[in-house]
Parts: C-alpha cells; structure tokens; sequence
C-alpha cells in the first residue's frame, strides 16, 4: 500500500507539509538568521508576536526546546517551577529543566479536567526559609494533552495568573495546542496567553508545518531568550525555507482547526456505536481517547498491525489505552475508514 493512502492517526505530529507550504519553502527569501538576516523568519516572528498577543516572539527548532528556554529565562539553577504532574514539561522531554536548566521540578495533580488546583498550585509555594527552594514559576499546558486533549479556560487561566502575580511568581503556558484550545473554547487566542509571561506553541502539529515552535513574550524575555537558544545549539542559518512553512501555519490553518475537532466528534460518535471498546467523554478538541473492551483477547500492538493491514496507523496510549488524533490529513472518508476498520478488528 503506498504511504499516502493510509489514515495517519497517531498524532497530529505526522501532518506533512501542505503543497502551497512547499511551493512557499522552495520560493521563500533566506539570510543568515544568527545574523538577524533572514527575512522570512523576521516576518514569521512578527506575525506570531501579534497574533499571540506578545511584545515579540522567536523561533525554535522544537517545542521542548521553546519550553526549556522559557524555564532557563524565568529560573535560576536551583530555583523550582510549579508543573502539572501529566504535563509534558514533567513527563516527556527527558528531564531538561533539571538536567540542562538546574532547575527543580515541583509536580502537583493535573486534574480529570486538566487543570492544577489554585488550592494545590498555593500549597506548592515554597515559604521563604533557608531549607527551601526558591519558587519562581507556574507553568501550565494547553490543551493538556495526557488529559485528553482538554483545552483550559480564559477564566482558569486568569485565576492561575493572578496568584502568579499575587506571590511575584512567573507564568509559562506550553501552549504546544494553544491554537486547538481557542478553536475549541471559540475565543481569541490572546485571551487564553494574555495572563502568561511567556507561551510556546508549536507549528508542528496541528498546523502542519513540518518543523518548529514559537516562543513569545517581552522584548526583554525574548533577548535573554535568543542568548539561550544559541547556548543550547539552536541558532539557524537559513531557516527562512521553514519560517515561509510556519507563515501558512499562521495564516491558513490556526483558523482551520475547528474542522479537525468536527472529525473528532465524528470519529468519537462512530467508536461509540463498536463493542469491544470502551469510551468515555466525547472529544474536547482533536483527541479521542478509548480503552479496549475486558472481552478483547488481542495485545495493543496486535490491534496496531491488524489496524495497519486495513489502511489505518494508530498507536496506544498506556496500557489498553489508544490515543487518536485527527489533523489536516484526514478528511471525513478517512474517518469512516477508520471506524470500520476498528468495527471489523475488534468483532
Ligand atoms: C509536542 C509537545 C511539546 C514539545 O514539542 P516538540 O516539538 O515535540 O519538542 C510540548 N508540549 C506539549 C503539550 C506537546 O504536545
């Protein structure tokens, strides 16, 4: 089968680029970024900085690098963020706040819902006493992706900044899907980072480019930033031919999502009429989360290849547990042929 016909639903990391993004890369204007140059990337940073709502705005090679920066800018080493205990900071980039940062990690609860309790975020606020760490930041994820692709509300999210101002604490939101949140919630994305002192989102999900993340805030956070982005290995030449990539992300696909969270549904409402799974709460934005039914004999990666054979790539989630995610390549046949393709599987 050739690649192009299978119904990618492992991640909306898979999105390859668009044809007018890869027309934009092969035609794009490039400099010498180190130089300040490029630039492609110089309008990329411009457009995101205002559509972010943010003085200015850089680009990184990844969104772990994009939340390491901002947690290095906000940090000393031996200074502790406060992070969501399923966030991605905690669980998934191996470690790179202590190990590269010094900086200690002080995991509370996400919630079913994804959020932190401000009670609990309170509570996780060191005292000032010698035997302590010094507590610096308050950093939370949308959408939180471990909870299901939840997105966190305006209304949240000022509560959270308000006790970050409250106790002179920093406020991060890895908004690697802060895009999907405000199609979700139906609001301007500024009003979910307005709060925040720095936000990262990513380029290279749901919005289809095939590298790079955004990082925003201050004129003056952004300067220490650049610095830290060169220490870590992550200055780039002529990275204009991504930036043009990341322009159409902005441009054509932040406004598209709502279409990806319909098929979300769609999908959710079509597992839902299947036996041998087990589904909880709809989709909140462009994830589906399902567990296999007690009856279903077969091991995960079993479920995976017999997915495989019938067009369909899926991988689990935790043990049983499948994660699906819908993105710009997969249109409504795609959806269909994935419902049946779990119908027949699991029958
Ligand atoms: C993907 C992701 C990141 C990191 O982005 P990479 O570009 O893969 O390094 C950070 N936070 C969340 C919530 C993500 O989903």
């Amino acid at each position: 089968m050739n690649e192009m016909e299978y119904v990618d639903l492992r991640s909306d990391t898979v999105t390859k680029p668009t044809p007018e993004m890869r027309e934009a890369m092969a035609e794009a204007a490039v400099g010498d970024d180190v130089f300040g140059d490029d630039p492609t990337v110089i309008e990329l940073q411009e457009l995101a900085a205002n559509m972010i709502g943010k003085e200015s705005s850089l680009f990184v090679p990844s969104g772990t690098m994009g939340n390491l920066i901002a947690i290095m800018v906000h940090c000393s080493r031996g200074e502790e963020a406060i992070i969501g205990d399923k966030s991605h900071i905690y669980l998934n980039e191996a470690g790179g706040m202590s190990a590269l940062g010094g900086v200690y990690p002080h995991p509370v609860p996400n919630q079913k819902d994804g959020t932190l309790r401000l009670g609990d975020i309170r509570g996780a606020i060191q005292p000032d006493d010698q035997h302590r760490t010094i507590t610096r930041l308050i950093s939370i994820e949308n959408t939180q992706n471990a909870c299901g692709g939840i997105p966190l509300s305006v209304e949240y999210t000022r509560q959270v900044g308000s006790l970050a101002k409250e106790n002179g604490l920093k406020f991060h939101i890895d908004g690697a899907r802060i895009f999907n949140a405000a199609a979700a919630l139906d609001v301007d994305v500024k009003e979910l980072t307005d709060p925040a002192d720095s936000v990262m989102f990513c380029l290279s999900k749901g919005l289809a480019s095939p590298v790079g993340s955004m990082l925003a805030g201050t004129r003056e956070f952004i300067a220490r930033a650049h610095r830290l982005r060169k220490m870590l290995g992550g200055g780039m030449r002529q990275v204009g031919v991504l930036a043009a990539a990341g322009l159409i992300s902005l441009e054509k696909m932040a406004g598209r999502l709502k279409q990806d969270h319909a098929r979300a549904k769609n999908l959710y409402e079509g597992l839902k009429q299947i036996g041998g799974l087990r589904i909880e709460a709809g989709p909140s934005s462009n994830m589906v989360y399902f567990k296999l039914a007690e009856h279903i004999r077969m091991a995960e990666d079993e479920v995976i290849s017999e997915m495989k054979k019938r067009g369909v790539l899926v991988d689990w989630s935790a043990p049983r547990e499948f994660r699906l995610v819908t993105h710009y390549w997969v249109d409504d046949t795609g959806v269909e042929k994935a419902v049946q393709a779990f119908r027949d599987v699991l029958a």
